[in-house]
């Protein structure tokens, strides 16, 4: 079976370990530990074939680490013996349904190409909390088109209702999948 790694990048409070946490456990959390820094792998069935996801749940205020920029370049495997590849490295950026995480989105694309080298990265743009109705301070067709103009996917997931969470996983594996095809 085949493992690829998926970085979780974002803003703090954005949703990223709700996000991870209803991939892998299938349970909503409500107040997960902003500073808790942990990596997930669970087995995914898309297109008929079984593959190994390592989903790194990034924290932490300082978007622009030096730590955020190891995650993007080699991946990170915390527990021992595993293999981790660098090739199949990958991240989403994670945008909140919040105006000023818009820009973050843009930061983090244009930090994951220059890390990379590369403009062909495995990416989806998330937008969460999108059962947050009446919170929504960004419209659907302002980071639908934002998104396009990138050329990426763009979802809009609810962790909490567990709204197109596998989607975004599923798009990013037949990204993965497309981009190191096996040797
Ligand atoms: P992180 O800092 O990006 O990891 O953000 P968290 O996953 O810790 O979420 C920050 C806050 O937003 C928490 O209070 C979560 O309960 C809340 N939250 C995350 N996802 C959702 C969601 O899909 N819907 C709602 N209503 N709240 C969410
Ligand atoms: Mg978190």
């Amino acid at each position: 079976m085949r493992q690829f790694n998926v970085v979780v990048l974002g803003a703090g409070g954005v949703g990223k370990s709700a996000l991870t946490v209803r991939f892998v456990r299938d349970v909503f959390v409500e107040n997960y530990d902003p500073t808790i820094e942990e990596q997930y792998h669970r087995p995914i069935m898309v297109d008929g074939e079984l593959s190994s996801l390592e989903v790194l749940d990034t924290a932490g205020a300082e978007q622009f680490t030096s730590l955020n920029e190891v995650y993007i370049k080699v991946g990170v495997c915390k527990s021992p013996g595993e293999r981790c590849s660098t090739t199949s490295r990958d991240a989403p950026s994670n945008s909140l349904t919040q105006e000023v995480s818009l820009k973050e989105v843009e930061s983090l694309r244009k930090q994951i190409f220059r890390i990379k080298g590369s403009e062909s990265v495995p990416i989806v743009v998330v937008g969460t909390k999108s059962d947050l109705v009446s919170e929504r301070e960004v419209p659907t067709t302002t980071i639908e088109s934002l998104a396009s103009r990138w050329n990426l996917p763009f979802y809009e997931t609810s962790a909490k209702r567990n709204w197109h969470i596998n989607d975004v996983f599923e798009d990013l594996l037949r990204q993965m999948r497309a981009r190191y095809p096996p040797d």
